[in-house]
């Protein structure tokens, strides 16, 4: 049974002009110690998705699913309960994330005494062992900084730190390299990867990057429109890709165009969020659109564990 198990997962805000189609049709399946990347331009639903896991979609979403289930128990009764005991987060931007007035100090002994029954000595020792886990080389001098005093990379280690100090075994890690430098946003990656593996751990990658996909994912789901269109192990989904939205997506990375060369951009834009769809959300920009596109809804491809949503056949992709 998959850690998070989500079957066609929609988010819908009512607003005075009509509902907001935030997620309209996302399916997850993340295995445990699987680190699991969802990347899409903004607006294609991967940040409300993970916000609905953690129990914290907008007051008043009207949260649907066929299945939406952490470990068995079902998220739209049990998040609140999870969030922070079994599932955890780690914020894009560390230094809003850290209280600026607060020393690490305090910051990691209030998460800490929150989630474990420890005298202040052990607390003090747990905090060091985290903060060391995180890579960081002299804890001690950490914990008697403010967050100001520390570096961005510094200050995400000590975010990861106290996602590790609620227990958590998944966390929801959401663009957690895009307010880092390429180099140390890499460093990050790297320790998340290495947690995983020594601690168990599994991720929910949220990204619009298809560098951190490939850096740092074992499988990734691509989502368009509040929708997720092509899912699969990363090597299949970035270098045989079924979906033209992926495979769009792929041909605008700088690396895809030749030194001097424009880079392809993807013409057209998403569909507004209170528009109904009633076929494939990419019709409008697909350029290899069939005549059934727009108004039928696209079936399932698959090769193996690759599936993909799409009208062409699968030996098009
Ligand atoms: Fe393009 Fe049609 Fe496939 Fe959608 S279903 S991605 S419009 S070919």
């Amino acid at each position: 049974m998959p850690l998070l198990d989500i079957r066609n997962l929609s988010v819908s805000i009512p607003t005075s002009e009509g509902e907001v189609h935030a997620v309209r049709a996302v399916s997850l399946e993340i295995e445990r110690g699987e680190v699991h990347g969802v990347i899409g331009e903004s607006g294609c639903g991967k940040t409300m998705t993970g916000m609905a896991v953690l129990g914290l979609a907008p007051k008043g979403a009207r949260i649907v699913a066929d299945r939406f289930n952490f470990d068995g128990e079902d998220l739209r009764e049990r998040a609140a309960q999870l969030r922070g005991r079994r599932i955890g987060m780690i914020a894009q931007d560390p230094a809003a994330a850290l209280n600026p007035v607060l020393s690490i100090a305090r910051q990691m002994d209030d998460v800490i005494r929150a989630h474990r029954d420890l005298p202040h000595r052990g607390r003090h020792a747990e905090a060091v062992e985290l903060l060391a886990a995180t890579g960081l080389p002299d804890p001690e001098r950490v914990l008697r900084s403010y967050p100001h005093q520390l570096s961005g990379g510094m200050q995400q280690r000590v975010v990861i730190a106290q996602a590790l100090a609620t227990g958590a075994e998944f966390l929801i890690a959401d663009e957690p390299t895009t307010a880092l430098d390429v180099s140390v946003g890499a460093q990050v990656l790297a320790l998340l990867r290495k947690l995983v593996t020594e601690r168990g751990l599994t991720v929910l990658m949220i990204t619009h990057d298809m560098d951190v996909i490939a850096e740092a994912c074992d499988r990734a789901t691509v989502l368009y429109a509040g929708r997720s269109v092509e899912t699969g192990p990363v090597d299949a989904v970035l270098q045989s890709p079924g979906h033209p939205y992926t495979r769009a997506l792929l041909a605008a990375l700088p690396d895809a165009a030749p030194l001097g060369a424009r880079l392809a951009a993807i013409e057209g834009s998403i569909p507004p969020p209170r528009s109904a769809i009633a076929g494939c959300a990419f019709a409008s920009r697909c350029p290899q659109a069939l005549q059934q596109c727009a108004a039928t809804p696209p079936p399932g491809r698959n090769r193996a564990a690759h599936r993909w949503l799409c009208h062409l056949p699968e030996d098009a992709a």
